[in-house]
């Protein structure tokens, strides 16, 4: 092996004991380079790192002992098996060890050898041992080039890994030390030293050591932080980058105010709550102030965000310019664009809507009237106001992400450039903890709409048990028959899934020939043309449907007033966040109004913990906080569903610190270098592209 030396980037397979089949098996860990190798992290570490006299061993304690072997021997047992037994002392006792069919065991214990063993002590007749104890044997001659006289298997804190049939706990620590001893040196620290001395963050490489090896707690304490902060900062960059990357630069001053907000305002049949004031306060401070606007407009859902957004397109409206409303799907889009053009059609102002199943020659009156000015509000999808709206006199616009944390878009702006002065408001309906709030929309600044408009009453949960949906069926249809609308969702965990929809679309013929056999029963799915599922839509929102059974398309701020109950089958499919946004559909009318969550059968203990906080709690940052106590880092929020990598280390409730930190920190590159393209971050940008993988935009010129 002298003279070849591994690379981060080498193949695994190349790496000394590992070999074709063990790659193979390596890959399914997802490990395909020497790098991955490093980060292939302990799931957690046992402490072994304090060992106890023999003679002190307790029985049904779970200890560490030094020692030295005395005596090995094999014998058969009845039932026709081997057994192995070493017996070991120190100068307080003796213990015995014993292993069943293990032979492999003699070849290393070797009388006179000094040994650590680790496991569980018993008393059998009357005699302290230790069934199948994890063990290290030191080498009177090391001869492998690799074997650090560091013991790995006992007698400090040992790694525990995730493994593969074919990798074992053992094989897979001595590889992956072996690795670091090599590698670890020349890891490039993607960071200047003077940030990490300024944040008392050890070194990447260094952390990287003690994550998997830490010579004590405080300094595997050291590692997480230092690579939960790196986690952090490396999805916050990401999130940017596909944002389309900030800089803070002059924006257009917008500084002569006309009368349109305030005629709103005025016509409006109840009062802008405390909090919708302050954050438009927030906003319009922005827009006067000449610097480009990135702000993140964060509210629980009926908080009264799009109003607030409107108030902000008027004040720009009413100073001559133009505005974009960027709607995640068609439904929202047209949805959005209804709204907006019953509100702004009093003051005069034009709102057109654009979505992918415009006709192309009403798409082009549009756009052409758009490019003539004769257009200040233009509402659509993302997809298509990207790549085709061109507003002459465009000030700000306004991306409606609602959940979807903006993973899949990128650059809003709809004429995109560095000296591009337009202004950026993103909605977000998912009450996301600051904290995480931070990480996900780091480069933008952040308002909040904490209250609701006063009189709101909860939607009344319930859970109910399987066996008894009937009764929930035929609630529904007595509500139904009073008057008034309601959904019923179905979970489909892949939209294209052709079973899942096969399901539902049985489940709706079912209602109509049994339950709700006198009620109008329509269906929208994910995978109904656009015009279906608009006409489903609209018949609900007109009332010629009295029930929508639906998957979670409607998830996504669909807003009928009058519907009032909601009925979700296989409720514990979803996570808290997702059932929140669904029952928010409910009761936005301001009247009663009903939820059941039907499980599809029996629950854990756990989910049904779960389903009966979502139950008791309205407020979405409450659910927003269980949400991510209850299911951990792994996939906050259905990060890892939009796209994103869910969190390994770090855990942004936990960690609100370093997520203020790296947020921090995050915003100063992206200030310095908003492509990460300069040589300074170069390190920086490598480890994305290498991270995150396509997730990451190419650097552009
Ligand atoms: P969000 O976008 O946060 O979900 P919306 O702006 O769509 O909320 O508002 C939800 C509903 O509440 C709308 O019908 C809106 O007219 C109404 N609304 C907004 N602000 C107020 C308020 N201050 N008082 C009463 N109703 C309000
Ligand atoms: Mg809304």
């Amino acid at each position: 092996m002298a003279g070849k030396v591994l690379q981060l980037t080498s193949d695994v397979q190349y790496v000394k004991s590992v070999g074709p089949a063990r790659a193979t098996a390596l890959r399914r860990l997802g490990i395909g380079t020497v790098g991955d190798l490093l980060w292939h992290l302990p799931r957690n570490h046992l402490d072994r790192s304090s060992s106890v006299p023999i003679g002190k061993l307790v029985p049904g304690q779970t200890a560490t002992v030094a020692g030295e072997v005395l005596t090995c021997g094999e014998r058969r047992t009845r039932r026709g098996g081997t057994q192995q037994t070493v017996t070991v002392a120190d100068r307080s006792g003796v213990l015995f060890c014993v292993w069943f069919n293990q032979r492999y065991v003699l070849k290393q214990f070797r009388s006179g050898r000094q040994v650590m063993l680790s496991g569980q002590v018993q008393v059998y007749g009357g005699r302290r041992q230790m069934v199948h104890p994890d063990f290290e044997v030191s080498e009177d001659a090391p001869d492998h080039a690799d074997q650090d006289a560091a013991p790995l298997h006992t007698g400090r804190l040992v790694p525990v890994y995730p493994l593969t049939a074919g990798v074992g706990q053992h094989w897979l620590r001595r590889l992956i030390h072996a690795t670091l001893v090599q590698v670890a040196p020349q890891l490039d620290e993607p960071l200047p030293d003077r940030w990490l001395a300024e944040r008392g963050l050890a070194a990447l490489s260094e952390a990287l050591q003690q994550m998997h090896f830490p010579d004590d707690q405080a300094a595997l304490g050291r590692a997480r932080r230092r690579l939960a902060y790196q986690e952090l900062l490396e999805i916050q960059l990401v999130m940017a980058l596909r944002r389309g990357g900030f800089r803070d630069r002059p924006g257009l001053a917008l500084a002569r105010p006309g009368d349109l907000t305030r005629r709103l305002v005025e016509s409006l049949p109840f009062e802008l709550t405390g909090a919708q004031r302050r954050v438009l306060a927030e906003i319009l401070a922005d827009l006067r102030g000449g610097r480009v606007m990135h702000r993140l407009l964060q509210g629980d859902v009926g908080s009264g965000k799009t109003l607030v957004a409107f108030i902000a397109a008027l004040f720009c409206i009413e100073q001559g310019y133009q505005v974009l409303f960027m709607a995640p799907t068609e439904v929202l889009a047209r949805q959005h664009g209804q709204t907006l053009r019953r509100l702004a059609e009093p003051l005069g102002v034009v709102v057109e809507t654009l979505t992918g199943s415009t006709p192309a020659s009403e798409r082009r009156t549009i756009l052409a009237s758009a490019g003539a000015r004769e257009v200040q509000l233009l509402v659509g999808t993302h997809a298509v106001l990207q790549d085709q709206a061109r507003l002459p006199d465009l000030a700000l616009t306004i991306v409606d992400e609602q959940h979807r944390f903006g993973v899949r878009q990128r650059g809003e702006s709809a004429r995109g450039g560095d000296d591009d002065p337009v202004h950026l408001l993103v909605m977000s309906a998912t009450p996301i903890p600051r904290s995480l709030a931070l990480t996900l929309y780091g480069d933008l600044d952040l308002s909040i709409i904490d209250a609701k408009p006063a009189g709101r009453q909860p939607v009344c949960t319930r859970l109910v048990p399987a066996r008894r949906e009937r009764e929930v069926l035929d609630e529904c249809r007595r509500l139904a028959r009073a008057g008034k609308r309601g959904f019923v969702i179905y979970p489909v965990v892949e939209e294209s899934e052709k079973t899942d929809i096969k399901a539902a679309e049985a489940e709706v013929a079912e209602l109509r020939s049994g339950p709700f056999a006198d009620l109008r029963v329509g269906l929208v799915h994910g995978r109904l043309k656009p015009r279906e599922k608009h006409a489903a839509m609209d018949d609900f929102a007109s009332g010629r449907l009295d029930v929508l059974v639906a998957t979670t398309v409607v998830e996504v701020g669909i807003d009928v007033p009058e519907a009032a109950w909601m009925v979700i089958q296989g409720a514990e499919r979803f996570g808290l966040a997702q059932l929140h946004q669904l029952r928010g559909r409910i009761g936005r009318g301001g009247g009663e109004a009903w939820c059941w969550l039907v499980p599809s059968g029996s629950l854990t203990q756990e989910t049904e913990a779960r389903l009966r906080y979502f139950a008791d709690h309205d407020d979405g940052f409450a659910l927003a906080e269980e949400d991510l106590r209850t299911r951990g880092p792994g996939d906050l929020w259905g990060v890892r569903q939009h796209g994103m990598p869910g969190f390994r280390l770090a855990n942004p409730l936990r960690d609100g610190e370093l997520a203020t930190a790296a947020s921090e920190d995050g915003r100063r590159i992206l200030a310095e270098d908003p492509g990460l393209q300069t040589p300074r971050w170069s390190r920086l940008r490598a480890r994305l592209n290498g991270q995150y993988g396509d997730l990451v935009p190419l650097a552009t010129g």
